[in-house]
């Protein structure tokens, strides 16, 4: 490569010799760059090094090989902003990424898989041995966080200009133990052995303060200004994460920032005797980034939490000015240089910070002020549930956030003085938007803050978004039409598909084409096979091997074993009383009943598996963990009725084993009562895998049921107008009880304690809230849901049907890509265009698409 006679520039031929040993995707070169990190950057013989060096010295080689991607990325940028060439960066501002495992996912997007495995074989390893010792970056909860993950692989993917905004928890979601059927959290220490993924930036680093006061003074030209002074502040320092596409150059950042305390405050506390001070003051400020907040569904009123929010957003808005400054750019540029996304409400504080940055930092007036945030922030709304909409005290914010408070107040009069125009002496709909809550001890309403400063407001499924418009945000929507929009969710076909499911990969890329991989919609192709007897076969096949992988690792890790050959029925998602685990159960018990009393009943097998966490602070949620067992170990042990039925809980539940699960199952259980879940993700990625769907008509299943054909989709149960209708006419869940035989027995064996050895008391709390309050409606959508599976039991008896439908589901899902969505966010409200990367000649390897894909 040295003798290319077009390059003759010495400082180029200088850095080839540099660059070249890394970028090369050769096995041999990667081989090479395995050792060096082995031995140079580990510090361990190749003879003795244990694997965990090996995932550790293959995780630096990888980097190397996005390394020149990801700078001439970010370069690529800045010049383009330079040159005045219009280039918008997307600045996703979320409070979670779960990204889960890297190595495998960069292997797929740079497409050397097979260079990989050779050279990992070379050094007597195995590739796939190496990746499952990946500590796994459990920075978020479920859906929201894998959302946020998402969206950044296919922003990559579709070439946008884009950078993730975070937290870099150091103990990401909890590790979640089984003893005795109860839920038990352990703390994750995902960073123990060192993470190769990122790089610390300790240079870009920018204070936050807290607390203290506000005051005014005179400017230079005379004008009174305000000015906060805060009693500390934290450093955030920035830790970069690489976010290659899948098989171009473009190589995003994830940016999580990590609290450290400053060094000008431990000082001044030293000189003044007080080392030990300044020693806490160092504890304080690092406990900010110390550990994820494990509730899916926000709950109310931790300082942390919103000092978590504060800081992380406050880095995040400096870093971007930053950047506009240093490309030269005025700061009246901000909105065409930067697009904000508010993943919910948690980054929602971002809207005032900007404000304070302007007014107070930057002095701009506050019109223009407004104007720039305005323009800068569009916010999407992740959940209906009143419980769970972000507001804090007025009294805790105060203490925290004082200039912010005086910023939103202000904010506050001028919206409302909007609305007393547009409404003169409608007092109800001024309560009704108000940024503070009056009724409820006074509190500031995070997502009408997020509304109120942001150009864009969205919700996440066609009906989600549309209940937004009439119930919590209906008076927005009235005041503010065009801000809204749906987004309906997405996920990366890249993690989902071809990273976990490499079989399927293989079938539909042989018979369509691997274009699909970036065109989902491709997928459609797929239909023409559907009734192809040899094509059926083969897509039966990479199921049933799907099954004994998923199978293997049961029997391994739990020690129960599973015939493939059973129906998998799957729920795996956080335990929630909406997502209505305990419906799926009561289904189980009513088989379980039948077959007590029928021992010759037909049935197929069906093999039910479930996983998922709870908040540790959720005693129903943590209920319906141990009656999952309680039911698992009493039908399992049971001759009688193991033959027929199993239960299955896989502790843990992550990205990791997500992978291995969803490409399993034959049925996806969607069941959350409808109107409850926002959109639902899981059910895309259950479908993309030709899964059968057995759902409500709640969140995205709606979509996927109109898109599969309702033909191919098990709908049930309670619509969400008539969920509405059932609770304003009063709800009374005993009288389904008195009235279904079916279902007072089952009551009355739970209550004999049939299913915990005669203890009556551990599922007494979750029983009786069924029976009495039954907030999300289980006994109303019971019926349905059991007829529902008895036709899904007699359609299983017809393979050849079964699979023709399942075929159907992966054919007709490709709109449920991230890249779908991503585009619409793209085109709709970020306007981003696509900035393609081309690599400098000292860079320049094999090009990493060999097929034209695009
Ligand atoms: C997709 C995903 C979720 C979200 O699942 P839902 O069924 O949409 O609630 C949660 N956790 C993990 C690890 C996921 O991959």
């Amino acid at each position: 490569m040295h003798s290319k006679n077009r390059i003759s520039d010495p400082r180029i031929e200088e850095l080839l010799t540099v660059v070249q040993s890394r970028t090369s995707l050769s096995a041999h070169s990667i081989k090479q760059g395995i050792l060096e990190h082995l031995i140079y950057s580990l510090g361990r013989s190749p003879h003795e090094a244990p694997k965990q060096a090996y995932y550790k010295a293959l995780a630096f080689a990888i980097r190397d090989r996005l390394q020149h991607r990801w700078i001439n990325t970010v370069q690529n940028y800045l010049k383009g902003v330079r040159l005045k060439k219009d280039v918008k960066v997307v600045c996703y501002f979320s409070a979670e990424f779960m990204i889960g495992p890297q190595l495998e996912n960069s292997l797929i997007n740079l497409g050397i898989e097979p260079e990989v495995r050779k050279a990992v074989a070379d050094l007597g390893k195995d590739l796939d041995e190496l990746i499952a010792l990946e500590a796994e970056p459990g920075l978020g909860n479920g859906g929201l966080g894998r959302l946020a993950a998402c969206y950044l692989d296919s922003l990559a993917t579709l070439e946008r200009p884009a950078i993730g905004y975070g937290i870099r928890y150091e103990f990401g979601i909890f590790d979640q133990h089984i003893r005795d059927g109860w839920q038990v959290e352990m703390t994750d220490k995902w960073l123990r052995g060192g993470n190769p993924w990122e790089i610390a930036k300790p240079e870009v680093a920018y204070y936050v303060g807290f607390g203290g006061h506000s005051e005014s003074y005179r400017d230079n030209r005379g004008d009174i200004r305000m000015r906060w002074i805060p009693d500390r502040m934290v450093k955030g320092v920035a830790f970069d994460t690489p976010v290659p596409g899948y098989r171009v150059n473009t190589c995003n950042t994830l940016r999580l920032w990590s609290a450290e305390a400053c060094e000008s405050f431990d000082f001044q506390a030293f000189n003044t005797g007080d080392y030990y001070q300044a020693v806490e003051e160092k504890v304080i400020s690092e406990t900010l980034t110390k550990v994820l907040y494990p509730n899916d569904e926000p709950e109310a009123g931790k300082k942390l939490r919103l000092s978590q929010q504060y800081f992380f957003v406050s880095c995040s808005l400096q870093d971007m000015l930053h950047l506009l400054d240093i490309t030269g750019q005025a700061i009246t540029e901000f909105p065409d240089r930067f697009a904000a996304q508010l993943n919910d409400t948690h980054p929602a504080i971002a809207v005032a910070e900007l404000m304070r940055l302007l007014i107070d930092e930057r002095l701009l007036s506050w019109d223009d002020a407004w104007q720039i945030t305005c323009r800068t922030f569009s916010y999407t709304n992740h959940t209906l549930m009143p419980e769970a909409l972000e507001a804090w005290s007025l009294a805790l914010f105060q203490d925290l956030l004082p200039r912010h408070l005086e910023i939103i107040y202000e904010i506050n009069r001028h919206f409302l003085d909007e609305v007393r125009q547009r409404y003169p002496g409608d007092d109800e709909r001024i309560a009704k938007l108000s940024l503070f809550d009056e009724t409820n001890l006074r509190h500031l309403r995070m997502a009408h803050l997020a509304c109120v400063g942001s150009h864009s407001i969205n919700g996440v499924a066609e009906l989600h978004t549309e209940l937004l418009q009439t119930s919590i945000l209906k008076e927005f929507y009235e005041l503010w039409p065009v801000r809204f929009n749906n987004k309906t969710n997405g996920v990366s076909p890249r993690r989902f598909m071809v990273l976990a499911n490499p079989d399927l990969t293989e079938l539909i890329t042989e018979t369509i084409g691997p274009q699909w991989i970036t065109r989902t919609d491709q997928l459609q192709k797929l239909e023409a096979y559907a009734e192809d007897p040899n094509f059926r076969q083969r897509w039966l096949a990479v199921k049933h091997d799907n099954k004994v992988r998923l199978a293997g690792y049961i029997q391994k890790q739990i020690g129960i074993s599973l015939d493939p050959s059973w129906l998998f029925d799957i729920q795996i998602k956080r335990i929630h009383e909406y997502k209505r685990q305990h419906l799926n159960l009561l289904y189980i018990l009513t088989l379980y009943c039948r077959l007590k009393r029928n021992p010759t009943l037909k049935l197929p097998p069906q093999a039910f598996i479930f996983a998922g966490k709870a908040a540790p602070n959720y005693a129903m949620a943590k209920s319906i963990i141990k009656f999952i067992h309680a039911v698992a170990e009493t039908i399992n042990h049971d001759p009688e009725i193991n033959c027929l039925l199993r239960v299955v809980f896989i502790p843990n539940f992550n990205v990791q084993k997500s992978q291995i699960i969803y490409p399993a199952a034959d049925l996806s259980e969607q069941i959350s009562l409808a109107g409850t879940e926002a959109s639902g993700t899981g059910n895309m990625k259950f479908a993309l895998n030709g899964a059968l769907t057995i759902g409500t008509l709640d969140g995205a299943n709606i979509e996927i049921r109109e898109r599969v054909g309702a033909e191919n989709f098990f709908d049930f149960g309670h619509q969400a107008f008539e969920v509405q209708r059932l609770k304003r006419e009063g709800y009374s869940p005993s009288s389904y009880i008195e009235n279904d035989q079916q279902l007072a027995e089952i009551f009355h064996l739970l209550d004999t304690g049939h299913f915990t050895h005669g203890d009556r008391e551990i599922l007494l709390p979750l029983l009786d809230n069924i029976r009495s309050i039954d907030p999300y409606m289980v006994l109303a959508d019971y019926a349905d849901y059991i007829s529902c599976h008895e036709r899904i039991c007699s359609l299983w008896q017809d393979q050849d049907k079964w699979t023709s439908m399942s075929i159907l589901n992966t054919a007709r899902s490709g709109c449920f890509s991230s890249d779908r969505a991503i585009r619409e966010y793209c085109d709709q409200i970020w306007k981003v265009g696509p900035v393609p990367i081309k690599l400098p000649p000292e860079n320049a390897d094999r090009p990493l698409v060999e097929h034209d894909q695009r």
